[in-house]
């Protein structure tokens, strides 16, 4: 009987009609794996933080003087 790795959690998930989330153990494994892969395509480089309302302090930059 073959078995394949979860791609989330790793573990051995038997690879026919019992598994129908293949190659994940689970649905919560697979939707974990797809919410992370969507994740990854939006965190673009030069990220857009949320900025704290005026009154927090300043950005960080300016509180740190070396
Ligand atoms: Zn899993």
């Amino acid at each position: 009987m073959a078995t394949v790795p979860c791609p989330t959690c790793q573990r051995p998930v038997e690879w026919s009609a019992a598994s129908p989330f293949r190659p994940f153990c689970s649905e919560r494994c697979k939707l974990i794996d797809l919410g992370a892969w969507m994740t990854e395509r939006r965190a673009i480089p030069g990220e857009e933080l949320p900025q704290p309302a005026d009154g927090e302090g300043g950005p960080p930059e300016e509180r740190s003087r070396h």
